[in-house]
């Protein structure tokens, strides 16, 4: 295991994410040894706290993992706190001393990370005090690691990037997209490009259509007033679908190093059909929940304003203009208070052009297509449906599923999307993190769809909790002679 030699600054660091998802991320990598003695965390947020409050948080926050109170004890040793207001200039050099103090302490020869785990509407003013206020290291590595959302449109996300970069470039900026943290959708790069039968049916020619799913059963819980304003096609299509999406459809890297797959994934995200009102209005529908007898609507949820036409819901039917997937419709779908959770990829192949089968025995059942279903959470896995003879006498055929799930033993041994990311930006390795280009193409996508749903007023609510979204969106397959792999 390679030590990683760091002081990380956390911008937010009494916050929610920070607690329970950075801090015991960084013990598992501590516990595992990609961190040893040479690492130091300075915690920064305006609560008024001490350091020993704060090392009292961090180890509460790791309670849970497994541990010993001496080890606990150790890692927490490594903490320290400064409280601050990331709007006052002059605390900047009071981070400034502290982390100067830390690098001295664990010898950590200038690398920095500086972790914005905070509203983004502070990015871009924390950025430029980090470079006037003289807190970027001259001897190490600088690197930036930033929360979604990444602006709420092609506009605001611009203006946030050209403020990062003017003190970060390109390359020491990290934009979390935790999805891109998980074994599976990792996975799809070893599934193509790992396996001739797979990657050379990989086109239009022999797959008929690619369903992306992202259910979520809950609602909105605390989070309403920030996803009032955001919505499931900011909150998660833009990014998170666009992401997986792009691993789906991109050509194959020269080599399996970030900078060789950020250039396929962005030529893929370039020939993403960009889609003109009318054709929104068209291939995307929207819906958001409504009570039935189980609860509350979307509207009575604490924090969502009265008669708000956010949605919670999005379908939509994508198109790359592409040798490759010309005529090939990517169906995504994702929403709340839906059936279940669950994150799957159905790639849909298509049928023999001809049954042999159904003539001369006048059999009923026609041949089903193939299907390659990427499991990504909850279990980790993934199958393939294939046509086989059904036993007995007579020939009738029937679809049998060769699969693969990890088993219990290497579920544990899979790092949590933050904990691999977090090792990841140590390493400077951005493989698994967007660019700016991929966001910005994202955004020139959605912002068609976005603007469109501004203008017009749906008809919600449309869905029940508990199932898989409203009518339109089967419908949206249904218009195309389809259906959804997945359904209740
Ligand atoms: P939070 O509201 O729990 O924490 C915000 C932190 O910022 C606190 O430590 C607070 O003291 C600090 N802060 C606020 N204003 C400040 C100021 N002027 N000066 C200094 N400190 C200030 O937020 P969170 O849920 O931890 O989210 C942090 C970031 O992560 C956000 O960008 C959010 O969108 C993103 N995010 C959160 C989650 C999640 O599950 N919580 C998931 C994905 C992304």
């Amino acid at each position: 295991t390679k030590e990683n030699i760091a002081i990380f600054t956390f911008f937010g660091a009494t916050g929610d994410l920070a607690k329970r998802k950075l801090y015991p991320s960084l013990f598992k990598l501590y516990q595992k040894g990609y961190l040893k003695e040479r690492f130091g965390v300075l915690g920064t947020s305006r609560a008024d706290w001490s350091t020993d409050q704060f090392k009292d948080a961090v180890k509460e926050s790791i309670s849970g993992l497994e541990n010993s109170a001496a080890e606990a004890e150790k890692f927490a040793s490594h903490f320290e706190y400064v409280a601050h207001d990331v709007t006052d200039q002059a605390h900047y050099s009071a981070l400034n001393d502290a982390i100067k103090g830390l690098d001295e302490k664990f010898e950590a020869q200038g690398n920095r990370v500086f972790y914005l785990s905070m509203a983004p509407n502070f990015f871009g003013e924390i950025a430029l005090n980090i470079k006037s206020q003289g807190l970027i290291s001259d001897n190490g590595y600088n690197r930036l690691v930033i929360e979604k959302p990444f602006g709420r449109d092609y506009e605001s996300a611009k203006k946030l990037n050209d403020e990062l970069t003017s003190t970060f470039n390109e390359d020491q900026i990290f934009r979390i997209d935790h999805y891109l943290g998980k074994e599976m959708i990792q996975n799809i790069e070893a599934l193509r490009f790992g396996n001739t039968i797979i990657e050379s049916l990989w086109n239009n020619r022999y797959i008929d259509n690619v369903q992306i799913t992202l259910s979520e059963s809950l609602g909105v819980e605390e989070r309403a007033s920030y996803y009032d304003t955001s919505g499931a096609l900011r909150d998660m299509v833009q990014n998170h679908i666009m992401q997986i999406i792009s691993q789906l459809a991109m050509e194959q890297p020269v080599a399996f190093t970030d900078a060789d797959v950020r250039v396929e994934k962005v030529k893929a995200l370039r020939s993403l059909r960009v889609y003109s009102a009318v054709e929104a209005a068209s291939n995307f529908v929207r819906g958001q929940y409504s009570a039935g007898e189980t609860g509350n609507d979307y509207r009575d949820e604490d924090g969502v304003p009265e008669g708000s036409n956010n949605e919670t819901f999005v379908a939509g039917k994508l198109l790359f203009d592409n040798y490759r997937w010309s005529g090939v419709p990517f169906y995504i779908r994702t929403g709340k208070k839906l059936a279940d959770k669950f994150t799957r990829i159905d790639v849909v192949f298509k049928k023999p052009l001809i049954d042999i089968f159904a003539f001369p025995q006048q059999s009923d059942a026609a041949l089903s297509a193939n299907v390659l279903t990427i499991y990504v959470e909850p279990k980790s896995g993934f199958a393939l449906t294939v046509n086989a003879k059904s036993a007995g006498q007579g020939f009738e055929t029937e679809p049998v599923n060769l699969d693969f799930f990890q088993d219990a033993e290497s579920e544990k041994e899979v790092p949590e999307p933050y904990e691999r990311l977090m090792h990841d930006a140590m390493e400077g390795n951005s493989t698994n993190f967007a660019s700016w280009s991929e966001v910005a193409y994202a955004w020139k996508f959605v912002d068609v769809i976005r603007r469109l749903w501004n203008i017009e007023d749906p008809q919600f609510p449309n869905y029940r909790p508990g199932t898989m979204g409203p009518k339109a969106s089967d419908e949206l397959l249904e218009r195309d002679g389809r259906s959804w792999v997945y359904k209740l």
